[in-house]
């Protein structure tokens, strides 16, 4: 197999962690291609001329942004994922990776847990975030396809919450890790004796370190040609709650968090089995545990800030 790798949304947070251990990739953000356009895509093709292409560009968010920008994710996902696999089949991409996401899980009334891959069409996506899920269900329709009608070896991967250096700190935008590091950091540093966390804090969530993502993604470029997607997180489940009051200890805040249970929570659990990866031969040990990653977060944070996507 040739070996130029096109990497899409290079520039975010697992495009920045595949970048440190892949660095001889191609790179691509947005400011190289709008990859919503199908002209532009077909001549980045036609310049860069891939062997193998890692699909990870799209509009990503926390709970909120998911609610809010509901339409403009579903349009910039579906088109960057329809182009993207297009040009991959017309230039005869050898391999590609897409990224999904556990959004695409059905609601729990339809599932049994933990989420297996084969349940992905057992029902509706939950509510929350549906515009989102719908756009990655349809990575798995297209790369399956694509496979079946012209033999394109164009394979899925699903990442549970992922988090990591050079994440966004947006706090309407952000994902649940960094909008409270974000948020305890803030008050950390203004002396506030108290701050305001959304939902409940009950929730449970797997978290899966951006370096893990990048690793497990060239472990599956390198071991896997299956049409069915697979499951790539670290499976370990902790609370939201817990997980704050890790943030809170690793930049030594002392302050209270009161939860604000008007904002909205997302599902109460959504853990997923990861036994296909590990049958391929993935070392679930070296996963980071939540406690070093979040401490290496925290600090990559401070050491950043302000010159930090989200708080620039
Ligand atoms: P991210 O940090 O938000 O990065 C998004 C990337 O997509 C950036 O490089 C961005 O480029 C690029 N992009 C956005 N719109 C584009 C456009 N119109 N044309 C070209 N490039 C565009 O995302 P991430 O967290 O690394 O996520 C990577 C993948 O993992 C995504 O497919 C996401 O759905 C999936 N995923 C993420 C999570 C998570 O918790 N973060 C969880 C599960 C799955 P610019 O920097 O130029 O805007």
């Amino acid at each position: 197999m040739g070996d130029r790798i096109l990497v899409t949304g290079g520039s975010g947070m697992v495009g920045s962690a595949l970048r440190e251990i892949s660095p001889n990739a191609i790179f691509v953000s947005s400011q190289d291609c709008d990859l919503r356009d199908c002209e532009e895509v077909d001549s980045l093709f036609d310049r860069i001329k891939p062997d193998r292409v890692i699909h990870l560009a799209a509009r990503v968010g926390g709970v909120k942004a998911n609610h809010t920008m509901m339409g403009e994710f579903f349009f910039d996902n579906v088109m960057m994922n329809t182009n993207v696999l297009h040009s991959s089949y017309v230039h005869k991409v050898e391999k590609v990776l897409s990224l999904m996401s556990t959004c695409v899980y059905p609601i729990a009334e339809c599932v049994s847990y933990p989420l297996t891959e084969d349940q992905l069409y057992s029902g509706r996506a939950h509510p929350s975030n549906f515009a989102y899920a719908y756009t990655k269900r349809m990575l798995d329709v297209q790369s399956r396809a694509y496979r079946l009608q012209y033999g394109c070896n164009f394979i899925t991967a699903i990442p549970n919450n992922l988090y990591g250096p050079h994440d966004n700190f947006d706090l309407e935008n952000g994902h649940v890790v960094p909008a409270i590091i974000r948020k305890v950091y803030d008050a950390r540093v203004s002396n506030k004796k108290e701050i305001y966390l959304w939902g409940d804090g009950s929730p449970m969530r797997e978290f899966t370190h951006s370096r893990d993502a990048a690793r497990s993604i060239l472990f599956l470029m390198k071991n896997y040609d299956g049409e069915d997607p697979i499951n790539i997180g670290n499976t370990e489940e902790i609370s939201i709650k817990k997980l704050a009051s890790l943030v809170c200890e690793k930049l030594e805040y002392e302050g209270d968090i009161i939860w604000d249970a008007s904002q909205p929570k997302g599902q109460m659990r959504k853990p997923s089995s990861n036994k296909n990866l590990l049958d391929l031969g993935w070392d679930e040990r070296s996963y980071l545990a939540i406690e070093k990653g979040v401490e290496s977060t925290c600090k990559w944070f401070q050491e950043h800030y302000p010159d930090v996507r989200g708080c620039r």
